[in-house]
């Protein structure tokens, strides 16, 4: 826990989100402010400024950070198989336009009806 760090806020509860998923390293929600049909932030509870700071001794909890992925997305909303799918972005650093510095990966997706490649609407 960071003192004044809105997403270990967030994941102890003392800022209130639309939360997805918890549990004792991990906590996903709903961002405040969406880009696409579906668009998930999921954090490491433990503080870690970005994926800067990884070192090869986080391999293990990252990996299982990663392995949540494929199963927030599907479950909340993305969809399956070619015709679906999903954007994981970790935006790291200023120039990376990272906005508040705590770790967390954007999973992002659903249904791009702009998409001229999308199947069309059923
Ligand atoms: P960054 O630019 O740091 O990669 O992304 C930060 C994300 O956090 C943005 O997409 C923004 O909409 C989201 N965000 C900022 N403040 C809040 C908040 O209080 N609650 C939630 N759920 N998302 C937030
Ligand atoms: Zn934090």
């Amino acid at each position: 826990m960071s003192e004044n760090c809105l997403f270990c806020k967030i994941a102890n509860g003392a800022i209130p989100s639309k939360k997805v998923y918890e549990d004792e390293e991990f906590f996903a929600f709903h961002d405040i402010n969406p880009a696409a049909p579906v668009h998930l932030l999921l954090i490491p509870k433990r503080h870690i400024v970005s994926l800067a700071d990884i070192q090869p001794e986080d391999g293990a909890w990252l990996g299982r950070m990663m392995a949540l992925v494929p199963k927030l997305a599907y479950a909340h909303g993305c969809n399956p198989g070619p015709q679906g799918g999903f954007r994981l972005v970790a935006n790291t650093g200023i120039e990376g336009g990272q906005e508040i510095d705590h770790l967390h990966f954007h999973i992002i997706g659903g249904a791009r009806p702009w998409d001229k490649r999308a199947a069309p609407a059923a």
